[in-house]
């Protein structure tokens, strides 16, 4: 059989294929997959007369990038919602205006949700208050969420419609703010449910538009594969029926891997019993780990610490943050996702929380140790507080993070202000990650943070905070390191590292070619450079090449 000529030739430029193999200059993609790397010589004999050719003219390609830890649906939402994020929105008058014209834009007593503002970007430097909200918003149910979505702020039309008032006690795992007695709006973590049950459901074809939209979006960031960290929080079911249908319908332009909303107000116990399992489905859309969240965000204050955060906080009494569910009620998450078959992805960002988390491992793994497989690469998510015994504990059990490097540039500076500089020094150690082996899959949470690859290879590479000062000097990595962990850690995360996450042959074409050539520049140009052109499964899904060329 004659050698069969490549659909697709890239050439020009320095090919990053993987950490452990040579850069090339030329790669040869057929039938979706990496056929052969070299020299451009080493390719020629593969360019038949159909070969497309991409001259990279000196632009750096590399596998696409595996967002690993982010949220696609909600990404696609908040596309779709009010934006108040910093940039867009840098004081409390611009926000509640954004709010105000979105009112007048909405009909009389619709909701208005989303936002994803930072309090800490604010020129108050605080969350927006009920009162202020009800300014500009009368007559409208408003909810607007903090960017990490872990807490939002409620106008008094909005608390109304949900009940709550100056009585309602605490719920479980979530905190009711009040100041001097009256209500300030703030819902932190699980006392979000109570509002988030009562905002009327989109319909599914909307989710529907809204994971295109998103994915799209994602291409052009050169990024081919995701995982969604939580399917069923924003919708329960109906996000599972949203990705079916947008992956049946040909409108998931990205690979997405679905963690599954689990806990209480989750959907796993519908999945386990519709047979769900992680693995099922294909390479485009796979179903994932369960989710199950432990604690909220470092910036928010609601990470459980073992100390506590620094400074004043509102009811000034010392806080450690919020434990989402009793060591108990953990272990009764964990101990039938396991069983069931599940790989188990825990959301857990403070020491105190990462604590918890490990324990409820190494329970299961003891009680069920090959139930129903061995091979399970239970998660931590975020996993930014670890202390040197947590490695320890993750290197012997096998239980990895899918960590966020680009929190240290967009909520470094006020994790040194709520911890203090030597609990922030030490938060997402990469290097002793990477050292230890334990694939730390590097993401953006995104819409919790911005969805630039450059920015978290920035951030990778420096550790710097939006400030310029240098969180933990020594976890930094080399470009190829933190390209690896965003691409090759995330494919492991997820099973796939036999597929993707590199660009050797055999595995499938998805890739990301840079604006310049990012292996030789300096941090400050990497973090200016951009996505020219994305390949997924050989063929071209995001294209700018031409008009480059051309400026
Ligand atoms: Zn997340």
């Amino acid at each position: 059989m004659p050698y069969p000529k490549a659909d697709l030739v890239l050439r020009g430029g320095p090919i990053f294929r993987s950490l452990e193999s040579p850069m090339v200059d030329a790669l040869a993609v057929w039938s979706g997959r990496v056929l052969a790397g070299g020299s451009a010589e080493d390719v020629a004999p593969l360019v038949g007369p159909d070969t497309k050719v991409v001259e990279l003219r000196g632009r750096a390609a590399m596998p696409g990038f595996n967002d690993a830890h982010q949220h696609l649906l909600s990404l696609g939402r908040s596309m779709m919602q009010v934006n108040l994020r910093p940039g867009t929105v840098d004081t409390l008058d611009e926000l509640l205006a954004a709010v105000e014209k979105c009112v007048d834009e909405t009909p009389a007593g619709g909701w208005i949700f989303g936002g994803r503002y930072d309090h800490y970007y604010l020129d108050v430097k605080r969350h927006p208050l009920r009162g202020e909200l009800d300014r500009v918003a009368p007559d409208n149910p408003v909810f607007i969420k903090r960017t990490c979505g872990h807490m939002g702020v409620a106008n008094s039309r909005a608390l109304a419609i949900a009940g709550i008032d100056e009585t309602t006690p605490d719920p479980r795992g979530g905190h009711i703010e009040q100041s001097q007695g009256r209500l300030t709006g703030l819902l932190q973590e699980r006392a979000q449910e109570m509002m988030l049950s009562i905002i009327p459901p989109e319909p599914v074809a909307t989710l529907v538009d809204a994971v295109e939209l998103a994915g799209n979006h994602m291409l052009s960031r050169g990024v081919t594969s995701v995982m969604d960290a939580a399917v069923g929080g924003v919708q329960g079911f109906d996000d599972y029926l949203a990705y079916q249908e947008a992956r049946h319908s040909g409108r998931l332009p990205v690979r997405a891997y679905m963690a599954i909303y689990g806990g209480p107000t989750g959907i796993m116990d519908k999945c386990i019993a519709n047979g769900i399992r992680t693995g099922a489905g294909d390479e485009r859309l796979k179903v994932g780990p369960a989710k199950i969240f432990t604690d909220g965000s470092a910036g928010g204050r609601t990470a459980a610490m073992r100390e506590p955060y620094l400074g004043p906080n509102v009811d000034n009494a010392p806080d450690r943050g919020i434990f989402l569910y009793s060591d108990d009620e953990l272990d009764g998450l964990v101990g039938p996702y396991h069983e069931a078959g599940f790989q188990i992805a825990i959301h857990a960002i403070g020491d105190a929380a990462i604590d918890q988390a490990l324990a409820a491992y190494e329970r299961v793994l003891d009680r069920a140790p090959g139930a129903p497989s061995v091979d399970r690469r239970h998660r931590i998510e975020h996993c930014g507080y670890i202390v040197p015994e947590h490695i320890d504990i993750m290197v012997r059990r096998g239980i990895f993070p899918a960590p966020q490097p680009v929190f240290i540039r967009d909520f470094g500076d006020l994790y040194v202000e709520v911890l203090g500089e030597e609990r922030s020094e030490s938060c997402y150690p990469m290097r002793t990650w990477m050292q230890n082996g334990l694939h730390p899959a590097a993401s953006t949470d995104a819409p919790v943070c911005g969805t630039s690859v450059m920015t978290n290879l920035y951030s990778m590479l420096t550790r710097k905070t939006a400030r310029g000062v240098t969180l933990g000097e020594e976890q930094r990595l080399s470009l190829p390191e933190a390209v690896s962990a965003g691409s090759y850690n995330g494919a492991f995360l997820s099973f796939s590292e036999a597929v993707k996450g590199t660009l050797l042959p055999g595995q499938l074409a998805d890739i990301a070619v840079a604006s310049g050539d990012i292996f030789d520049a300096e941090p400050e140009e990497i973090l200016q450079s951009e996505i020219d052109l994305t390949i997924l499964e050989g063929d071209i899904a995001y294209d700018r090449l031409q008009e480059h060329d051309q400026s």
